[in-house]
Formats: structure tokens, sequence, C-alpha cells
């Protein structure tokens, strides 16, 4: 997903509670930024941030 994409989906999505069910990489442009996006709210963080959050 394009950093631009979950940045549209983090305004969506506002500050509802979410448990990340789906995370897919993050690009910008071309290029991986080694962050994963959750496709429901649009958060981008490091893998390791998602893995602790579980
Ligand atoms: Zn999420």
């Amino acid at each position: 997903m394009q950093m631009k994409e979950a940045l549209e989906l983090r305004k969506k999505w506002g500050d509802k509670p979410c448990d990340h069910p789906q995370l897919v990489k993050e690009y910008h442009l071309g290029t991986q930024t080694g962050d994963r996006v959750c496709t429901q709210c649009g958060l981008s963080a490091s893998p390791e941030y998602f893995k602790k959050e579980k």
C-alpha cells in the first residue's frame, strides 16, 4: 500500500480502536519503506511494533 493511501485511511478511520486484522507492506512510490500498514485503520509502523501489539 502506498503511504498516501494509508494516510487517507487514517483520516477516515479517526481514532476508533483497531486490532489491525490485516497488514500489508508500505510503499513510497516504488520503494518499500520497511514498515507495515493496517488495511483497516491505515496505521503504519514497523513489523516489531505490530508484533508487540498482539
Ligand atoms: Zn488497524
